[in-house]
């Protein structure tokens, strides 16, 4: 699960670490009220403002713009809330702006230079232990820098056990430069860091911009969250801060019927029970030559209210030119299964897309009776190169 900007900035900020003045809004009004908040706690005309949406790349996208009047803070605003953010993080149908950070803006002229670095943790699979990313060139290209300058990232793996130790805190400050109270504040700033993703069960914590002030202080100027979805039941303050506004619909309906369905580009749906047999199934339809338009695993208990849900989902998707249900009859009988789809044909009423079922295992005879005898346009199969056969067919 993903976390919006703000969001993550608040679970930062509970670990020490230091984030502007900020507050999220969602109508121009409030970001005047907190406009003037944010002035009387800096005594400067300067804020920023940040389309909440989740995806990176904002600021090339017209997502955050600066500030320097009450005026401009309520015209940006109202024009910012209900434009479209649209970039490679995005897809093309963008994402629609709901909500606003208002914040100060931090980065202000002073005696030394202002730097942008880039910084997250994440889990390095390769090694199986936490890996701390960083860059002295942080700011807007961050995959431009590691393309053309692999050189300018560091690593700093993590001991499990161990946890982040000082020495390595130190030599992340020191790998970037920074010296006196930046310096210090780095050191606290990366154990707010890994505090932050250890606690929270996160998979991704990534500032980037991280700011060294003119005056010398480290500021998380932007953050992006990734919480563990496995792990979500043991947060409940995590789990409030879904933003159902921002996931793909289909995936948050099949999420209310235990499916673990991800929406994919092809036109052959899949319906499938077990997460190994529906990529063998993806696998299948990709060889011959269609191309999956979703991975979906009903799971174990693929009851009537489940595959209907599964099937109404599927269908959604008008560039789905056939459905594939491939069940393995294992805990569930194929009987059931067969049922299932055949109450839930009858329910969505006029389905107009052929269908290929290939039920095997416990009750396999007697599910493909169900299915030959109800009288739909389902093709029954028993092979997966039948199945493939018949399929390339159809598409
Ligand atoms: P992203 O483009 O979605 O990653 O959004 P960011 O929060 O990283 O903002 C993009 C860019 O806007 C940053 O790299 C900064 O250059 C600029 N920016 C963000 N916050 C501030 C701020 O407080 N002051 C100034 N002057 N620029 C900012
Ligand atoms: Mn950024």
């Amino acid at each position: 699960m993903n976390l919006h900007e703000y969001q993550s900035k608040a679970l930062l900020k509970a670990e020490g670490v230091n984030v502007p003045l900020e507050f999220m809004v969602e109508n121009a009004k409030d970001a005047v009220e907190y406009a003037k908040i944010i002035h009387k706690k800096t005594e400067r005309n300067a804020w920023v403002i940040k389309a909440q949406v989740h995806a990176g790349g904002r600021g090339k996208a017209g997502g955050v713009k600066l500030a320097s009047t009450l005026d401009e803070v309520e015209k940006l605003s109202e024009a910012m809330l209900g434009i479209k953010i649209i970039n490679n993080q995005t897809g093309p149908e963008g994402k629609l702006v709901r909500k606003l950070l208002v914040t100060e803006n931090v980065f202000y002229q002073g005696p030394l230079p202002i730097r942008e670095i880039y910084i997250s943790i994440l889990l390095n699979r390769n090694t199986g232990r936490n890996v701390i990313v960083y860059s002295p060139e942080g700011g807007m290209d961050i995959e431009e820098v590691s393309e053309k300058y692999p050189d300018k990232i560091y690593t700093e793996e993590i001991a499990p056990g161990f946890g982040l130790q000082g020495y390595q805190a130190r030599r992340i400050a020191l790998n970037l430069g920074l010296e006196g109270s930046a310096f210090k504040e780095m050191i606290s700033f990366c154990q707010g860091l890994y505090r932050t993703y250890m606690k929270n069960d996160a998979t991704l914590v990534e500032i980037n911009p991280l700011v060294k002030t003119s005056d010398g202080h480290i500021i998380a100027v932007d953050a992006k969250i990734t919480i563990d979805d496995n792990a979500l039941y043991r947060h409940e303050k995590l789990m409030a801060m879904r933003d159902i506004f921002e996931e793909d619909p289909s995936e948050l309906e099949a999420s209310k019927y235990s499916l673990n369905f991800v929406k994919l580009s092809g036109n052959v749906g899949c319906m499938v029970n077990g997460a190994g047999l529906a990529m063998a199934t993806m696998d299948a339809i990709k060889l011959s030559g269609g191309q999956p338009a979703n991975f979906l695993d009903v799971g174990g208990g693929a009851n009537v209210e489940r595959v209907e849900a599964a099937l109404r989902i599927i269908l959604k998707d008008k560039d789905v030119k056939v459905v594939f249900i491939n069940i393995f009859g294992g805990i569930v009988r194929c009987d059931r299964v067969a049922q299932g789809v055949v109450d839930a044909y009858r329910n969505l009423g006029d389905i107009d897309v052929p269908m290929v079922v290939r039920l095997q295992g416990t009750n396999a005879v007697e599910g493909a009776g169900i299915i030959t005898n109800s009288g739909l346009k389902v093709h029954g199969v028993t092979t997966i190169r039948e199945a493939t056969e018949k399929i390339a067919e159809l598409v």
